[in-house]
């Protein structure tokens, strides 16, 4: 398969701050970009050389839409598989169908997950209320009840405490077929981005904390202070989940670790990811660009980090504050070019650089005393 050269259109699906993020990724390559979509003036069209406004199953503007580009990729998990299905063999498709259909399904990508050897909390599929009561007795409370398809940002979701709530988690996830997942109690929450190429080679950028608002990323932290073996073993798997899936293209592998440092991977998104945004200021090459290079069946490039850095999320209103975060020179800020701050809404992020040398020390414990990045998150990025 030939590289696709700068000067070329790649399509990418979805018009969110993701796809943004990776039109402008692509623009600085010399690609142009055509964005299939369904917000006129969202993020994503703001910056792109093309704009089709459509259905995602509009079979006549996905034809012309692939007639336009030379690859495409993807912002957005939920696309529907038909549309894959309609575009696969008219234009590339990268990362391509197999790799959605079992990121879309929880049931189908712990499965999926669990068959390579690597673990997730335990969990049990749930397409009624008499599953859902035989699934809470195998595997206990805490546990979460999450719809298999359609979830983010906590949504979809509910947690059950005793059994006599039940009834209540069925109705609250709206009946729907769902996964019932022993709750973990973990330490912290990393991500592992991991690119793969053409090729087949592989680049993975070091694991991230990630700190959650009201079931919302709040502020990443990279690196995650973890020990290293930690790192590594975390690292291994997110490797073998990427060669196993066949990608071509980028995903963020989302996992626990609990207080022993075992390390079980909660989901995978198969796109550059909300945890990555650091790696714009902080990485020989970001997530965005990585993700294009592997679309455009290129060389991927290093995931070398040549800073730390924290992330933070700017949700809402949070974006009221931008002139006072412009007053402070060392955060970089980023907005979306959303035209109105609703609650709970990404509306940009700031992302704060910290040399090397302030990386957390590693000691005996799983997290150790030295916790540099976190304080100064704490202190110096909370400008708000
Ligand atoms: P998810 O949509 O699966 O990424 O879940 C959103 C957030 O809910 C995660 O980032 C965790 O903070 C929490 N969560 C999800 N599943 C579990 C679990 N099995 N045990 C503990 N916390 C969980």
């Amino acid at each position: 398969m030939t590289a696709i050269a700068p000067g070329q259109t790649i399509g990418i699906l979805g018009d969110g701050q993701l796809g943004r993020m990776m039109a402008l990724a692509a623009a600085e390559m010399g690609y142009k970009t055509h964005i299939f979509g369904q917000d006129r003036h969202g993020p994503a069209s703001q910056v792109c050389t093309k704009m089709t406004v459509a259905d995602y199953t509009d079979k006549n503007a996905l034809e012309k839409f692939a007639r336009s580009v030379s690859a495409v990729t993807l912002e957005f998990e939920n696309i529907p598989t038909e549309t894959l299905d309609f575009l696969e063999p008219l234009v590339p498709v990268r990362p391509g169908k197999k790799v959605l259909e079992i990121a879309q399904d929880r049931h189908i990508e712990k499965s999926f997950i669990n068959s390579l050897g690597v673990p997730t909390a335990p969990f049990a599929n749930v397409e009624s209320l008499a599953e859902l009561r035989e699934a809470v007795e195998r595997i206990g409370t805490p546990s979460v009840l999450k719809t298999r398809k359609f979830g983010y940002d906590g949504k979809g979701q509910f947690k059950i405490t005793s059994a006599t709530q039940i009834d209540e988690a069925w109705n609250g996830i709206g009946e729907l077929p769902a996964i019932l997942e022993g709750f973990v109690a973990f330490e912290l929450e990393i991500s592992i981005l991991v690119a793969r190429g053409i090729g087949g080679e592989i680049e993975a950028y070091t694991p991230v904390e990630n700190r959650h608002k009201n079931h919302i990323l709040d502020v990443s932290l990279a690196p995650a202070n973890i020990l290293t073996s930690v790192a590594e073993h975390a690292t291994k798997l997110a490797k073998k989940i990427a060669e196993q899936l066949d990608l071509v293209g980028l995903i963020a592998v989302e996992m626990f670790v609990t207080h022993d440092g075992d390390v079980l991977v909660n989901e995978i998104a198969p796109r550059p990811h909300n945890s990555g945004h650091w790696t714009i200021e902080a990485c020989l090459t970001s997530q965005f660009k990585l993700s294009i290079r592997a679309a455009a069946g290129l060389k991927l490039g290093s995931a070398e980090h040549h800073s730390n850095a924290v992330m933070r999320n700017l949700i809402g209103d949070d974006i009221n504050h931008w002139q006072d975060i412009l007053s402070h020179p060392e955060m970089s800020l980023h907005l979306y070019g959303k035209a109105e701050a609703r609650e709970g809404r990404k509306m940009g992020h700031v992302t704060r650089l910290f040399p090397l040398g302030t990386a957390p020390k590693v000691s005996s414990s799983l997290r150790p005393a030295a916790r540099e990045i976190e304080n100064l998150s704490r202190n110096e990025i909370r400008f708000i």
